[in-house]
């Protein structure tokens, strides 16, 4: 059976380990001339994101038989509003990296995989959808699916992620809600060791020239004075296509919805999304019906994200309590029954701001 992959990134390489145990080949297609040869970024995954309470090492490994090893744990998550800071204190997840270097999950997950990779090929889905059985789309970006016309965006975003140095804590993770400076968006900084981090800013609603200015405000508002070592500015989109499987075409990782339009989080969910896009291949199974989990646990954080859209920088403060960390709290110290009790608990806070009279503008769903 020939398979095509079009993206040498983590779900097209979860993809493809996946089919090499089926005895499947697959032809790999990745745009970059080497594995991660673009500006790499540091990825956290979070319990509260996840439907494993387990670590995404022992998941990974008792689940698909993927050895993945992080940096190191995340064991505080500090969350500043405009007038306000709280902290928790738990097992919250990991920080891994992405990109070139040889401890990436790129990397890491290549070490599972003989299939050779084709680099400095830039696929079009002309190109090849007549030579292969079955293509999957793992580009991570939204682009085939927008001109197939199947693409829905629910968060859009520029996004300036910011190497710095200075002294750091590698077990906290520092997240900012402020409307003055990242509109719907978010910033948050990772520690990559005691003395490097990356600062994530994804400002909604702006054109990318605007993206100094809320840049220089964040750093004013939030009084940041790091050395910036290396920065680059992307385009940030989160969406999910109208089917994940489209003729012989299947969608995964990013370019298939799942990417959370919370914080943009999305590896873990891309991994396993490749894996079962093999398995959908290699056992003739439904494949938009394997992703329905992923789907609810999305939906659940578009609900948050619809929230979070409609509060002003003093309801971030005022409603802490309802919106912050306590809800985030309970989504990590009830994980097992997450679901149910989030999805109780959203509708009872968009009635809260119902009756206050605040304006619905949700995104395009
Ligand atoms: C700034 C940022 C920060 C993030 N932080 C987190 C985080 O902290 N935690 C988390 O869980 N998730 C995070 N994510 C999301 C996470 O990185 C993604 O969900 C995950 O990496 C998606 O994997 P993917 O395989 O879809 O895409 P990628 O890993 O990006 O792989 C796509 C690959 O396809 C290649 N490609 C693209 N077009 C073509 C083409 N036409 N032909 C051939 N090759 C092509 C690219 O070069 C690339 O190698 C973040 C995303 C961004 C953008």
């Amino acid at each position: 059976m020939k398979v095509a992959i079009i993206g040498a990134g983590v779900s097209g390489l979860s993809c493809a380990i996946e089919l090499e145990r089926h005895g499947i080949t697959p032809v790999i297609f990745e745009k970059t001339k080497m594995l991660g040869d673009k500006p790499g970024y540091l990825v956290a995954t979070l319990r509260l994101f996840h439907r494993s309470l387990r670590s995404p090492m022992s998941f990974l490994k008792s689940k698909y038989d993927i050895n993945l090893s992080p940096l190191h744990p995340i064991k505080e998550i500090t969350m500043t509003t405009p007038n306000k800071t709280v902290s928790t204190k738990a097992n919250h997840g990991y920080i891994f990296s992405k990109g070139i270097e040889e401890n990436s999950v790129e990397h890491q997950l290549a070490a599972h995989l003989d299939s050779p990779v084709m680099f400095d090929t830039d696929i079009k889905i002309q190109d090849i959808k007549k030579d292969y059985a079955h293509i999957v789309v793992a580009t991570g970006d939204n682009k085939i699916a927008d001109d197939l016309n199947l693409w829905n965006t629910t968060f859009a975003a520029k996004c300036r992620i910011a190497a710095v140095t200075g002294s750091f804590d590698i077990h906290a993770l520092k997240l900012w809600l402020n409307k003055s400076f990242a509109n719907n968006g978010y910033a948050y900084l990772l520690v990559k060791s005691i003395c490097e981090a990356e600062i994530i800013l994804a400002v909604s609603d702006i054109a990318m020239n605007k993206l100094d200015y809320y840049w220089n405000e964040f750093l004013i508002a939030e009084n940041i004075k790091y050395p910036v070592i290396k920065q680059h500015d992307i385009d940030h989109m989160v969406g999910y296509p109208s089917t994940n499987q489209f003729e012989n075409i299947y969608f995964i990782g990013n370019c298939g919805g799942m990417m959370d339009d919370f914080l943009g989080f999305g590896m873990l969910r891309a991994i396993e999304s490749g894996i079962l896009a093999a398995r959908a291949i290699v056992n003739k199974l439904d494949y938009n019906k394997l992703l329905t989990p992923f789907k609810k646990e999305l939906k659940s954080l578009t609900e948050y994200r619809k929230l979070l859209n409609v509060l002003t920088n003093k309801d971030y403060d005022m409603d802490m309590s309802m919106i912050g960390l306590p809800v985030l709290k309970h989504m990590i110290y009830n994980n097992p029954l997450y679901k149910a009790k989030y999805g109780v608990l959203v509708p009872k806070v968009f009635t809260y701001f119902k009756k206050k009279n605040h304006m619905f503008t949700l995104p395009k769903r």
